[in-house]
């Protein structure tokens, strides 16, 4: 099959502009028919080493990045089970990080919500009074909100929980890393999380999540922390090279190829990508209404995602027509999330994605909507 820079030149499915999957390079594909080995033992011992000392960059981290095989809602709910005794606060402005308050109930914890409207970002100074008048295990917010494109500042939601010593900072980070300055460490964020498929810009089946040290000695005394999420099962087997149970060791391989194309590119470099295309994306959705089409960017100026921008569409159009006609084209875009259906699309300019291919699609957008 012949290879284009970004994908399959076959594309049965079509250019993967989703929040998720997102297109997958070619090399980092084909490393997933690499013959199996042991999940046990020396060669996958020196094959996981290899990988963390690369995950640690790319996470800007020096504290271990434990690998999960499950999507990551899984590590949304390690986080909540290894974290949460009694109580913890979720910051809610959309559905993932609503979400995350659903996993903290399902698991027994009593769950208070901060909430704010959806397309809105959460004031450090009310989540000061939350956590003044109440005690919370955990504070669970989402990096960047899929469903509505917003970014949440999590470093100054962050600096705010740290003023409460016994509450630990849980983020979901999973359209954020990847295509926007995540630090950990120097923020001081507890556990924080992602999957393969999103800016990772690999197969889905991992899903990654980094530990401080608060969180580890937390997850000793976790009441609900189970079994198959149980982070003390995961540092013990990172200190053996190993993972708790067989890894999906097709992913791996690929994941093994992305972390050295990530290293190449840089860090910065591919947070500095993704800023550009999605300033592209909302100069493109300024040039439509210039053009007497009334698109919208819901998430409000400077708290937007680099990765994921959801479009408000004008009265009568409908989100469903937009992405199937989009998908005639041989393009995908993603739908509005939940009660966002009927009214917004959404444009994941995430992962691997150059910005000739986002002008592509826009201007496939452009005629769907013009
Ligand atoms: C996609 C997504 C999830 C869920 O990821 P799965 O891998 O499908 O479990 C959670 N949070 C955010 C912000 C997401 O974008």
């Amino acid at each position: 099959m012949s290879q284009t820079a970004t994908g399959p030149a076959e594309r049965p499915y079509g250019r993967f502009f989703l929040p998720g999957p997102t297109e997958v390079h070619p090399e980092v594909l084909a490393a997933q028919t690499r013959p199996m080995m042991s999940h046990r033992g020396v060669n996958s011992q020196a094959f996981m080493r290899g990988v963390q000392d690369d995950l640690q960059e790319v996470f800007c981290t020096k504290r271990p990045v434990f690998i999960a095989t499950s999507s990551a809602t899984g590590l949304m709910e390690a986080a909540v089970r290894n974290a949460g005794r009694t109580k913890i606060l979720s910051l809610t402005n959309g559905a993932f990080s609503e979400r995350f308050a659903a996993i903290g109930r399902a698991c027994g914890l009593e769950v208070d919500t901060y909430q704010v409207a959806w397309g809105e970002t959460h004031d450090p100074d009310v989540l000061r009074a939350h956590l003044e008048n109440g005690v919370y295990d955990a504070v669970t917010m989402a990096h960047s909100e899929t469903s509505t494109g917003v970014l949440n500042d999590i470093q100054a939601l962050a600096t705010v929980v740290h003023d409460f010593p016994d509450t630990l900072v849980l983020v979901d980070s999973v359209t954020g890393f990847g295509a926007v300055e995540l630090r950990p460490d120097d923020w001081g964020i507890d556990f924080v999380l992602t999957g393969s498929q999103k800016a990772f810009a690999l197969p889905p089946g991992l899903s990654f999540g980094v530990p401080s040290a608060r969180m580890m000695e937390r997850a000793k005394e976790a009441p609900y922390r189970g079994y198959y999420f149980d982070l003390l099962l995961f540092q013990q087997n990172h200190e053996k090279d190993q993972s708790p149970t067989t890894p999906a060791l097709s992913v791996l391989y690929s994941l093994e190829v992305q972390l050295t194309r990530m290293l190449a590119e840089g860090m910065e470099a591919r947070w500095a990508r993704h800023a550009e295309m999605a300033q592209r994306t909302w100069d493109w959705v300024d040039e439509m209404r210039g053009a007497g089409i009334p698109l919208q960017v819901m998430a409000p100026e400077g708290h937007r995602s680099p990765s994921v921008t959801t479009v408000l569409l004008p009265d009568g159009v409908s989100g469903p027509d937009v992405t199937d006609s989009v998908v005639d084209r041989g393009w995908l875009v993603g739908g509005g999330y939940g009660k966002l259906k009927s009214t917004t699309i959404r444009v994941g300019h995430m992962g691997d994605h150059t910005m000739d291919e986002l002008n592509g699609l826009l201007a496939v957008l452009t005629g769907v909507l013009s």
